[in-house]
């Protein structure tokens, strides 16, 4: 049986957590998945990493609790786990293991992929603002610091979740910023000044800790993530379109859940448009 071409598009947290339960679950599939950068370029390497979710106003409750919930789950039993060092590794090799294809290449538009694949499934987070002309998604610019601070033992968070101390394997991650349609991929001189003020003021320690980089990510924002299908009429032909895009400040924390809700749109495509897939 010829199996059904399914393109990704995106290597982020969400496009590689998609690409994987694709391959894994659906056999009769052959998954490529396809984007302009990779790690550690994508918004997803710089992410603190903390599992927090806030709550999108116009998607049911229960469906948020259980992209969370599936993702908990998920993380737990990595973490648990022998291979928790490598996780984020884990999830590329997982994917090539499971018989996925990997190229780099940016993909302008839609049409470019109608002829060489049959469904298409957009994971390219701030990118789907061009790639399918969404005016809803846009950017929360995060700037964030790693400082040597090994004494750290505990994360503190203060109130309204923008200051922050998250110790981790390679240094402690500080931050931040949430600056709302701010595209800026620069670090910015006073943002590094006001985090490093607010993280002392939280512990007055960090003022000695050695700053060891800096970084800014774009968090692709969208009033509610975008976790749907559609058919799309790409030069001529019927296409079926999975998004899954739009998680701000919590795609670690979602990734998981909300990309086995996206193989189970694909897995519905499969179902009800047969012909459209050239099965
Ligand atoms: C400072 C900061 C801290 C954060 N901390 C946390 C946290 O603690 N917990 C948490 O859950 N989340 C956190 N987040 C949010 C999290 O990083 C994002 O929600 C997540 O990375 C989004 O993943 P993504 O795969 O959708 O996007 P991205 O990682 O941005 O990936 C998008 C991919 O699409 C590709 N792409 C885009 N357009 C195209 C195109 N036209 N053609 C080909 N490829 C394309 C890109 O190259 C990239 O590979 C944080 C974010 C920031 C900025």
């Amino acid at each position: 049986m010829t199996s059904v071409r399914v393109v990704v598009v995106g290597a982020g947290v969400i496009g590689f957590s998609t690409a994987v339960c694709i391959a894994e679950a659906l056999p009769s599939c052959s998954v490529t998945l396809l984007s302009e950068k990779f790690s550690p370029d994508t918004t997803s390497d710089g992410a603190a990493g903390i599992m927090f979710a806030g709550e999108f106003p116009d998607i049911p409750l229960e469906r948020q609790r259980l992209w969370f919930k599936d993702s908990f789950d998920h993380l737990l039993a990595i973490a648990q786990s022998q291979h928790a060092p490598e996780a984020g590794v884990m999830l590329s090799s997982g994917f090539k293991r499971a018989g996925g294809q990997v190229h780099q290449r940016k993909v302008d538009n839609l049409q470019e992929l109608s002829n060489s694949y049959d469904i298409i499934v957009n994971c390219s987070g701030l990118g789907s603002k061009l790639l399918v002309g969404d005016s809803q998604v846009y950017p929360v610019r995060g700037q964030v610091l790693k400082v040597e601070a090994p004494w750290l033992q505990h994360f503190i968070r203060d109130g309204d979740g923008k200051t922050y101390i998250y110790p981790g394997i390679h240094g402690a991650t500080i931050g931040g910023t949430r600056q709302e349609g701010d595209w800026r991929l620069e670090v910015d001189e006073g943002d590094t000044k006001s985090i490093l003020e607010r993280c002392s003021r939280l512990e007055p320690s960090i003022s000695k800790a050695k700053v060891l980089s800096e970084w800014v990510g774009l968090r692709p924002s969208r009033r509610n993530l975008r976790l749907e299908r559609e058919v799309v009429q790409l030069q001529g032909r019927q296409v079926p379109v999975v998004h899954n895009y739009g998680h701000g400040g919590w795609g670690v924390t979602l990734a998981w859940g909300t990309a086995l809700d996206a193989m189970s749109l694909v897995r519905q495509c499969l179902r009800e448009k047969p012909a459209q897939a050239k099965l």
